[in-house]
């Protein structure tokens, strides 16, 4: 990727998120995480060059490869994957900035355990399974409420910070919309405990999903095309 290039993807995103945050409210901002899963640190450092700081992964050893590489810049980053049991101890020492795909109560009670023997701690999302697809992973939007307030009463070293879920894999926009509709209004739901982020939306669907109230975009093929 050219930094003509780079700077073409992420102006072109920003332009695209800007109409779409306005068209909600001028309050309403939203926050771009490059999905960099499918791109190389060379990539990646051609986006941080034109501006983009928050960049995410989906597996852990990609993270640490990319962020080791990446080291000398203050790069934010997330992770968005599935987490395996036997890899939670090395995404805790990676330290990242959010962990989107909180996906089990299981998980969380898993996870705590490891944070509370390192005495530390870990920003995550809730994964909500809003299209209710088996591929998918998530918990049950019916159960979203009890299991977020059970992980804050029973995992103190998880700093829950609000909700993610990713758009149902449709052809059909009001399957992709219904999918938003039921996160965010579990976001909403979450009021009385201040949830920070409804991240919802990727390449396909961000400006969908901005409208129905995301605000943070998860983006990878768009930002990172040639
Ligand atoms: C890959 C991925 C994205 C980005 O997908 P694009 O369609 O390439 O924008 C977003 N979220 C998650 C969880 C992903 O795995």
């Amino acid at each position: 990727m050219t930094k003509d290039i780079a700077t073409r993807n992420l102006n072109d995103l920003i332009t695209k998120v800007e109409a779409a945050r306005l068209r909600v409210s001028e309050h309403h901002i939203v926050k771009i995480v490059g999905i960099s899963k499918y791109s190389t640190s060379g990539d990646i450092k051609m986006l941080y060059s034109v501006g983009q700081r928050a960049f995410g992964e989906n597996k852990v050893q990609d993270l640490k490869d990319k962020s080791e590489v990446l080291d000398e810049f203050p790069i934010e980053w997330h992770f968005v994957g599935t987490l395996q049991k036997n890899k939670i101890n090395n995404l805790i020492d990676l330290n990242p900035v959010l962990v989107h795909s909180l996906d089990s109560l299981e998980l969380a009670n898993e996870l705590n355990k490891k944070l509370e023997i390192k005495n530390k701690k870990m920003s995550c999302l809730l994964q909500i399974n809003s299209s209710y697809e088996d591929t998918k992973s998530g918990v049950d939007p019916k159960d979203a409420i009890n299991i977020y307030k059970q992980i804050l009463e029973t995992c103190p070293n998880i700093t829950l910070k609000g909700v993610m879920t990713i758009g149902a894999n449709s052809e059909d926009e009001a399957k992709i919309k219904e999918s938003f509709i039921i996160t965010k209004k579990i976001f909403d739901d979450l009021k009385e405990f201040n949830p920070m982020y409804c991240s919802m939306g990727m390449s396909g669907d961000f400006e969908l999903a901005i409208a129905c109230g995301s605000n943070l975009i998860r983006v990878g093929s768009t930002l990172f095309k040639n």
